[in-house]
């Protein structure tokens, strides 16, 4: 088969023809070449192409025109999206496509009541787009008929089959006609999620045009080593002060707290337009900060992990990694944000001491290194803060344990020199002693255990410890 270079070569109707067309598609990305036929072929399918590449439409378009055209009342396709944000920009995009047909689609997720979307359903519905949150909820109320579903979606599939989700998305897949074909559709999907995803695929065909992991091609990425938070502040400062390249930024945080931080200082310096998003944030108003931003009403948008996936918006000239994601396929995610669509864009990471660690692993991840590059002279740098040195002191310790269950750490030795404690320390270090050893024997063990049982115990700390 020879490389399809043009819609037209899909046999699409004249109906989505004429919707790509008016979205200014010229030419189909490789990730829609090679997925539409095999899609429209019936078979299952893990889509892994890079940010940015038109994945949504990949799908979105044969699952269009297997649609067709609106047909009773219950949904016929299912899309499972891990954000409502997302869920909403779906439909938006369906909608764009299938402006010429009269199929019938509706976005559900939850932060409001259930109640105007139960009625929607019930009026009628060919694709349904959802959260699997506000799907299993009106599930259970019995108002969302799922016999018809002919077809299933994960966008971001990697991470609906993460711990976070993957229970209650073996529920969802209970219910759903066993009958039925799957697609995945990720930039990133790790080896073990492909294990899992062998639970519900047939005999799926996997279309890899860049290897999982892969960073966006047209992101620039940089890499500052920024000592402090204060000084990271001030790195912000000043490149939010350079108004004409830094037009549209994405700051990306690890916790609720720093982005509120960083946003209440952005809006002081007057360096906005800006809004913050996190999950503790209304349903409204971390809605309208992605269409203000969408809008380009904003300069800045600063956010948790919570919009580092799938959020499309174009000319982001900046991301901006305030800290770095405690899950590393939050990075190829968070950086791609910009340079989608065939425009560039630069991503800014900064690292402290600690968070050097996660660094090397995310180069791993990605297969290559973040160029490095030192902080302009105009950035003032700050002193650590006792707590905060004491913060990343402990942080770097505690990454070494975990490596090595023996490492003692220079954090705890510097605490147990303190002259006061040391007395009473002596007696319970007899214990402490024999404790360390029992526990390096047991965690050594649970390593065992967990890697048979195929899970490895840093990921459920891992999971544990992200804060969205
Ligand atoms: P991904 O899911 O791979 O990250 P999206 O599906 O969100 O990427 O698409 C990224 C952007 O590219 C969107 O704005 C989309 O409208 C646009 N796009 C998709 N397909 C094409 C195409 N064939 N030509 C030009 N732009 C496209
Ligand atoms: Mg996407």
């Amino acid at each position: 088969m020879s490389a399809i270079t043009t819609f037209e070569e899909f046999n699409l109707n004249r109906q989505l023809l004429n919707a790509v067309s008016d979205l200014g598609f010229q030419q189909p990305t490789e990730i829609q070449q090679k997925s539409i036929p095999i899609i429209l072929g019936g078979q299952e399918l893990i889509g892994i192409a890079q940010t940015g590449t038109g994945k949504t439409a990949a799908y979105l378009l044969p699952v269009l025109m297997k649609i067709k055209y609106a047909q009773g009342t219950e949904p016929r396709a299912v899309i499972l999206a891990p954000t409502k944000e997302l869920t909403i920009q779906l439909a938006e995009h369906a909608k764009l496509l299938s402006k010429y047909t009269d199929i019938r689609i509706q976005a559900i997720y939850g932060g409001i009541g259930p109640k105007t979307q139960i009625e929607n359903i019930q009026q009628g519905v060919d694709i349904l787009i959802s959260t699997p949150g506000r799907f299993t909820e009106i599930y259970q109320k019995g108002e969302l008929p799922v016999k018809q579903v002919k077809i299933l979606v994960l966008d971001e599939a990697d991470r609906m089959m993460d711990m976070g989700f993957m229970p209650q998305l073996r529920k969802i897949f209970e219910v759903l006609p066993r009958k039925r074909q799957n697609l995945l559709f990720s930039a990133t999907f790790p080896e073990k999620v492909e294990k899992l995803s062998a639970e519900f695929l047939e005999f799926p065909i996997k279309v890899e045009v860049t290897p999982q992991a892969t960073a966006a091609k047209q992101v620039e990425q940089e890499l500052y080593h920024v000592p402090n938070i204060k000084t990271k502040i001030n790195f912000i400062e000043y490149l939010l002060k350079n108004k004409e390249d830094f037009n549209r930024v994405m700051i990306f945080t690890r916790s609720k707290e720093n982005a509120d931080n960083v946003f209440n200082f952005i809006e002081r310096k007057h360096l906005g337009p800006v809004r913050v998003i996190h999950s503790n944030k209304g349903q409204n108003s971390r809605i309208n900060a992605v269409n203000e931003f969408k809008e380009g009403k904003l300069r800045v948008l600063v956010s948790t992990d919570v919009t580092a996936r799938g959020i499309d918006v174009v000319k982001v000239s900046h991301v901006i990694n305030f800290d770095v994601p405690i899950l590393y396929e939050d990075y190829v995610h968070r950086i791609g944000r910009t340079g989608r669509a065939f425009q560039d864009g630069k991503a800014l990471t900064f690292v402290n001491r600690a968070e050097e660690y996660h660094i090397e692993k995310i180069e791993k991840l990605i297969r290559e290194k973040i160029p490095e590059k030192s902080i302009p002279e105009e950035v003032v740098i700050e002193k650590t803060s006792f707590e905060e040195k004491q913060a990343i002191a402990k942080d770097i310790d505690d990454r070494k344990r975990r490596d090595d269950p023996t490492f003692k750490g220079a954090f705890h030795e510097k605490k147990a020199s303190n002259k006061k404690v040391e007395k009473k320390a002596d007696k319970k270090k007899e214990y402490s002693k024999a404790d360390a050893k029992r526990n390096a024997f047991n965690s050594k063990n649970k390593a065992k255990a967990d890697k048979r049982s195929g899970r490895k115990a840093a990921d459920d700390k891992k999971y544990k410890g992200k804060t969205r």
